[in-house]
């Protein structure tokens, strides 16, 4: 079960949104009585609630809004267990100062704004000994391995234990409290009113996540990433899963650089079974397994890795697979009877590559790999020298991207373009040739500024949400063995990046 936080400054305003939650598919509501401006009238907001509610009435020490006394405070939660409260939130401290009566459920609670406590287990002991119904325990994660350690703590108590993490670290646990215990975890109203760092809205933890449907079989998947919250890979998988039914979840994880290895052994205990690998992951992800699906060693990065039946990572690079369908597609060959489709596609084609890094490499060696002549150009020259040496192909000098260069394919492989410099591009309109095949790798927006030049002089375009929904469509399969339902990964990639954030 999701309870939803609710805080307003307003009985009148908590009453309309309560209902409104209610009306949504809320089944329980925390109300945040510390928010209201007047002294609460716990009684008023109590009467005709639609749905089980948590009354909470935090302090400016636990990061509330109470205003007036201890007193007063303690008060108001003895109003609220006296009204019949379905749960009322007791800080560990006053726990012991407010008695048990009727049917209302004791919330004993702890709360770490700075870091999650190397005694943990300790702080769990006292708390059993304070009359819970349910512990909550909530700390900051610092590290992705705090996720972890509050989860086993759930896992193995014996009053029902919700342990989660705040930040962006600490988004995992969240998601999976309930897979591991927790009655209920918590989430906000929406995304613009998060009452806690990490705080996922009501909407995303239902509908992207789907977390009531969690649950002991649910098989784990996820991004690892630093940053992770731009990410747009939780939104697409989970709706493949979903369309599909199948009983998985695919979830953010942050990662810092130096802590890949460890953090994918911690995270073998929920455990997880494949992972999406991205920034600034790619080259360091190799070091985890030497079983490589494709020419991994040849890319020097990978963006997958799947779990084997015998327990065992393989890594594969579904950028490349992406890229090279999406060229094959659009210059879709006619080979003759038993020839390559990708080699009939690229061999003897002059393909320009705008950019040096990541995904420059990986479909630089695609093109190699297939035949095609390659140039690249890059800001920084020596890059391009050294990823052109590597490839054993062309380096053409930045300033003469456009006027030295008669390209067949142009693939650009820079973020000029990206949100929210949608009003640039990385290569003059009058460069443009017709008939060109323009591939902007960019997927936010999609209709570039390169790409909407390239469609008004009539050269063919590839999108970068063409691809990405063809590397992710490639993980779900080997996540899976299943085809991937990719109409669906597309329109939820769409609708996402919005018009507005697409300057259409
Ligand atoms: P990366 O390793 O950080 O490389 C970034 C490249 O952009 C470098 O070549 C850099 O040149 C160049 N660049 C940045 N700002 C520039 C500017 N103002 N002018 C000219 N060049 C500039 O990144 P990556 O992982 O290869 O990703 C590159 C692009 O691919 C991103 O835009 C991303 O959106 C896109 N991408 C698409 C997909 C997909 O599935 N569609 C997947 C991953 C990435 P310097 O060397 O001079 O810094």
């Amino acid at each position: 079960m999701i309870c939803v936080s609710l805080g307003r400054t307003r009985h009148k305003m908590v009453i309309a949104e309560h209902q409104q939650l209610a009306a949504k598919g809320a089944q329980l509501v925390e109300l945040r009585v510390d928010w209201l401006s007047h002294l609460p009238d716990v009684g008023r907001l109590l009467a005709n609630r639609p749905t089980p509610v948590v009354v909470t009435c935090r302090r400016a020490r636990d990061k509330g809004l109470w205003k007036w006394t201890e007193e007063q405070r303690l008060a108001a939660l003895r109003t609220a267990i006296v009204g019949g409260a379905e749960y009322v939130d007791l800080e560990m401290d006053i726990a012991a100062s407010i008695r048990r009566f009727g049917p209302t459920k004791r919330i004993v609670s702890h709360h770490d704004f700075d870091k999650t406590p190397d005694d943990l287990e300790e702080i769990h002991k006292r708390m059993a000994a304070l009359d819970p119904d349910v512990i909550k325990i909530v700390t900051m994660a610092n590290s992705p391995l705090d996720n972890i350690r509050l989860l086993k703590l759930a896992a193995g108590a014996k009053v029902p234990t919700i342990a989660f993490c705040m930040g962006e670290f600490g988004v995992p646990s969240r998601i999976l409290a309930g897979r591991y215990g927790a009655p209920f975890t918590y989430a906000t109203f929406s995304s613009e009113r998060t009452m806690a760092p990490g705080q996922l809205s009501f909407e995303d933890m239902r509908d992207i996540y789907h977390y009531d449907q969690i649950n002991a079989a649910t098989e784990i998947f996820g991004v690892v990433a630093d940053p992770v919250a731009h990410s747009m890979s939780p939104l697409i998988h989970n709706a493949a899963f979903a369309r599909e039914r199948m009983n998985r979840v695919y979830l953010p994880f942050r990662v810092p650089r130096e802590m890949l290895p460890e953090a994918l052994r911690a995270f073998d205990w929920l455990p997880v079974k494949g992972y999406s690998v991205t920034l600034p992951h790619k080259e360091s992800v190799l070091s985890v397994t030497n079983r490589y699906n494709g020419p991994i060693l040849d890319l020097g990065a990978a963006n997958t890795l799947y779990k084997e039946a015998d327990g065992g990572w393989t890594a594969a690079n579904t950028d490349y697979d992406a890229a090279l369908q999406s060229l094959v597609r659009e210059l879709n060959p006619e080979p003759a009877p038993g020839a390559d489709r990708a080699l009939s596609a690229l061999a003897g084609r002059k393909v320009l590559i705008l950019g040096a890094g990541g995904v420059a490499r990986a479909i630089g060696r695609a093109i190699v790999n297939h035949g095609g002549v390659l140039m690249i150009s890059n800001r920084t020259k020596a890059r391009a020298v050294e990823l052109a040496r590597q490839l054993g192909c062309q380096q053409i000098d930045w300033q003469n991207r456009g006027t030295t260069v008669f390209a067949d394919v142009l693939i650009n492989c820079t973020s000029v373009g990206m949100h929210p410099k949608v009003d640039e591009t990385p290569y003059a309109e009058n460069w443009l040739r017709e008939g060109m095949v323009v591939f902007d790798t960019i997927y936010n927006p999609e209709r570039t500024l390169l790409i909407k030049q390239a469609r008004e002089r009539e050269c063919r375009t590839i999108t970068g949400v063409e691809m990405f929904v063809r590397q992710a469509a490639r993980q779900f399969e080997l996540f899976t063995g299943a085809s991937a339902p990719v109409d669906t990964m597309s329109d939820v990639l769409r609708r996402a990046i919005s018009p507005a954030r697409s300057a259409e």
